[in-house]
This record gives C-alpha cells, structure tokens and sequence, in this order.
C-alpha cells in the first residue's frame, strides 16, 4: 500500500507548535506566559485522557495550564461562578471547558458565559457570530481550524472546489461550513453540509472535490462514495469493539480507510490526521489570547 497520498496531521501540528512555542517564548521576554484553564465536569474516561493530552501539550510548548475537575453532580450556578473567576483572572488567557457536560448544565449557557476574549475553544455565539460574518479577529472552533489548516498546509486548492462536509454539529461540520464559503484567501469554496436527513448523500459525495467527514458514525464513507483524486478528511472518532484488540476496542473514524486510501487523492490516516491539529490550534489560539490581552486587544 502505498502512503504518498496521506496527510500527515501529527507532521503539520509539530510545524504549528514550533511557531506557537515561539511566540510563547517572545511573551516571555514581554515578562508574560500564557495560562490556559481546562474544567472538567465528571469522570467521562475520553474527557480525562483529551484534557491529560492537552495539559501535557500546554507544558510542552510553555503554557502554564490548571485543571478544575467538579464532580459529575455540579449545579450549573457553580460551574458559572467558576467560569467567571476565570474569567477575571488577569493570569488566565483561555478558558476550556471539555464536553460532555452531565444533563443538569446547560452548554449553551456555559459557553456563553465564557469570555469571548478567553474563549480559546471558540463556542461563545459572539465567535460564531465572528467566523460567520468573516471578521478573523474572532477564535475559531480548534477542530474546523485545524481542518482548515491542514488543507492550506497541504496545499489544496480550495477556491472554487466542491466540499461536501459529513454532518452538521456545532462543534465540526457548521463551523467548518462557515469557515470555507468566506469569501477569502484560502476559502471561496462552494460548500454542501449533509446530515441524516440528506436525501442521496453518496451523490453528493461523489461529485466533492474534498470530502469532510464529521458524523460519528464508524467507517461510513466508503469506495463508491468517493470521486477517484478527491481529498478525504476524516474527522470522526468512534470507539468499536474488537476482541482482538488489548482493550476489546478500538478507534476508527467516519471513513473506511482502507478501501478509500487507494483511489484518493489525499487522505488523512486516523488517527494520526485531524486529532493533533486540534490540539495544535488550541495552543494557538490560546497564545493568541495571550498576546491580545497584552496589547491591551481584549475581544
Ligand atoms: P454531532 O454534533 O453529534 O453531529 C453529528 C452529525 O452527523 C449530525 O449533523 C448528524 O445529523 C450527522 N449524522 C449522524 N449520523 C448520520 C448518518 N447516518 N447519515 C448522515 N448524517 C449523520 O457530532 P460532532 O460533535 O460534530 O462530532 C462529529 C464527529 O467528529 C464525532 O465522531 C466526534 O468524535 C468527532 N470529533 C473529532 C474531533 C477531533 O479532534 N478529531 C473533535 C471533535 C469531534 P443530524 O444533525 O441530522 O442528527
């Protein structure tokens, strides 16, 4: 099998932290080292491993990082004061509040409560409201942002190309779709959002120039679904059962890897392609925060 057509998101994401890890060092000679502030709400076993990832990353590129762990029967006032401590704290930069929050909070809320100018994960409705109307001033969504990225990385051409991104969630596929019809460098592409409702999603498929998949739904998109040369992101993370596999389980994302890689133009392996370069932007974006609040730019 042949692996020149792969995107590789581990590679692009070490080439973003080296740039981040330099702007981190140019705060410090201002006499300033970006906080960032992970909460999480429960025990939820993929919320502990993401944020232990992100934490070690903060370390890594010299981001000072706290963790805020509240127990899984939080009241909701009580993840809102926190969030508004942090808010005031002039250490803190960016806020990251992990999702899934238990039943009782309301996310919408939470994120709203969120400091735009801290809100590094980009859900605050003023962010969206942001990336929709092409001010770049705004924090974009980490996961559609290192998507973005990894095309402009890549080198695909995206003005003018057919996406079809796979699925319509706040987190991936509306942000994606906001991020790539701006009328921009680097964007201007004509862009369809398929969901459960889409009547023939593999037509639409087939006729995309880049397919984006964010459904959650394990190795959906397969062969027939895919022009041969178009660029295949595969964003999803789903956890199937294997008894082969040490734990009994394993990961796969929305696309059927094997059977696509061959007949695509690029592709991104997963895991290993669109993972890291979440964590990549967040760094950023989180540096970025940092810089704004020094010049005295707070959004
Ligand atoms: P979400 O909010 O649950 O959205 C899923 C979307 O997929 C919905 O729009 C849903 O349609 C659509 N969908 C589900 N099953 C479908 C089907 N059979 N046919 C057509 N459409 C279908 O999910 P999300 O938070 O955006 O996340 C999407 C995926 O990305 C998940 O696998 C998640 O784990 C992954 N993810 C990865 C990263 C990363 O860093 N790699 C980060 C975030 C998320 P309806 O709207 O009609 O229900």
């Amino acid at each position: 099998m042949s692996h020149d057509n792969l995107i590789d998101g581990r590679s692009i994401a070490e080439e973003l932290h080296r740039e981040t890890a330099a702007r981190v060092e140019a705060l410090g000679v201002r006499g300033v080292q970006p906080g960032l502030a992970f909460v999480r709400v429960g025990e939820d076993p993929a919320s502990q491993v993401y944020v232990g990832m992100k934490e070690k990353m903060s370390a890594r590129l010299g981001i000072r990082s706290q963790t805020h762990v509240l127990p899984g029967d939080t009241a909701e006032a009580e993840l809102l004061t926190l969030i508004e401590r942090l808010n005031g704290d002039p250490a803190i930069h960016g806020i990251l509040v992990q999702a899934p929050l238990p039943d009782q909070i309301e996310a919408r809320k939470v994120y709203s409560t969120i400091s735009p100018a801290k809100d590094v994960d980009g859900f605050h409705p003023v962010n969206m409201g942001r990336l929709l109307l092409g001010d770049t001033t705004g924090f974009v969504p980490c996961t559609p942002a290192g998507v973005h990225e990894l095309l402009i990385r890549s080198g695909v051409n995206i003005q003018g190309a057919e996406v079809v991104i796979l699925g319509r969630g706040n987190i991936v596929g509306k942000p994606m779709a906001a991020a790539l019809i701006q009328k921009a460098r680097h964007a201007d592409a004509t862009v369809t959002v398929c969901h459960s409702r889409t009547r023939d999603l593999a037509a639409h498929c087939r006729r995309a120039d880049i397919v984006i998949a964010a459904m959650g739904v394990p190795q959906f998109v397969t062969a027939e679904m895919i022009q041969p040369g178009a660029v295949v992101i595969d964003v999803g993370v789903n956890r199937i059962t294997d008894p082969s596999a040490p734990r009994g389980h394993r990961l796969v994302g929305d696309v059927d890897f094997a059977a696509v890689q061959p007949l695509a133009g690029r592709i991104t392996p997963n895991p290993g392609g669109v993972g890291p370069m979440t964590i990549a932007v967040l760094m950023q974006n989180t540096v970025r925060a940092a810089e704004s609040a020094v010049d005295g730019r707070g959004r």
